[in-house]
């Protein structure tokens, strides 16, 4: 298979792949009722794993070779990856990026969101909440033009743009989103900037991962030496958000939003419906 061709899912599919979208969101859900300064990053991963759990799904995160944890914790200058662990306890004003994935009927789902704590040094403060908000919103913005789109790379675009007009900001290039269903990564990269060619066409049966990784300075990253950890180069703040979207005859649905996305797009005036079948 081509790298510009991917499985279409049927309607059918489509709804099976809800579950595992709802155990997703249920995870980023308790993890963000939980955190807060003091808590280490190893006890927001088994708050995520027991609500994967309860709703009769399982961390796929696990299943990724090497790596034994259910979500992924990136404070501060860390982007995305990194590992949970007892001695990573957050503290007053950090911002964190919570990346989960849920299996369930052999249906895989993917999200990630990102927090600021509350009571840092207030420059840096506004700086991170800035951050956090451009990157969520930049999400959705991919997310209303993948609703509309011909061809995937108008995604890409659409993130680019409106983060290019809100301030020096860096797109992580070196990491893409991705299909995503019986495996957590498919076809077709899904690219969060702007890139040459039109890529695939859209079309009903594309579920996709679209997750930007934003940075308040350059996007240049290094891994760090434990081989998973990706952190900016020059220091600054990082954020990532994600969500697992399906394209169908009658629209689009948020498969790890509870509401399907309705309250997000609405600015957008798309209205998210689930597939008939
Ligand atoms: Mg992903």
């Amino acid at each position: 298979m081509s790298r510009s061709e991917y499985q279409l899912k049927t309607a059918a599919q489509i709804r099976e792949m809800q579950p595992a979208g709802l155990a997703t969101a249920a995870a980023l859900a308790a993890v963000r009722a939980a955190i807060t300064p003091g808590i280490s990053t190893l006890e927001l991963d088994a708050i995520a794993e027991k609500a994967i759990i309860e709703l009769g799904g399982r961390s796929n995160f696990q299943l990724v070779p090497g790596y034994r944890h259910t979500i992924c914790a990136s404070i501060n200058d860390e982007v995305v990856h990194g590992i949970p662990s007892k001695d990573r306890i957050l503290s007053p004003g950090d911002i964190v990026s919570i990346d989960a994935g849920a299996e369930l009927n052999g249906w895989n789902g993917d999200a990630a969101i990102t927090v600021v704590l509350p009571g840092g040094d207030p420059a840096q403060q506004a700086i991170r909440e800035k951050l956090a908000a451009v990157t969520e919103r930049s999400l959705w913005q991919g997310i209303a033009a993948l609703a509309k789109a011909a061809h995937l790379n108008e995604v890409g675009t659409a993130i680019e743009a409106f983060i290019e007009k809100q301030g020096n900001y860096g797109i992580l290039e070196q990491y893409v989103g991705h299909g995503i269903g019986r495996n957590m990564h498919e076809d077709p990269p899904v690219y969060n900037y702007r890139v040459r060619g039109a890529g695939p066409k859209v079309k009903p049966g594309l579920v996709v991962a679209i997750e930007p990784m934003v940075t308040a300075g350059s996007a240049n990253t290094v891994v760090r030496p434990d081989g998973w950890t990706v952190a900016t180069v020059d220091g600054s703040a990082a954020a990532h958000v994600e969500h697992s979207i399906a394209v169908h005859e009658q629209g689009i649905w948020v498969l790890t939003a509870p509401d399907g996305g309705k309250a997000a797009l609405s600015a957008f005036g798309i209205t998210p419906v689930l597939p008939n079948i």
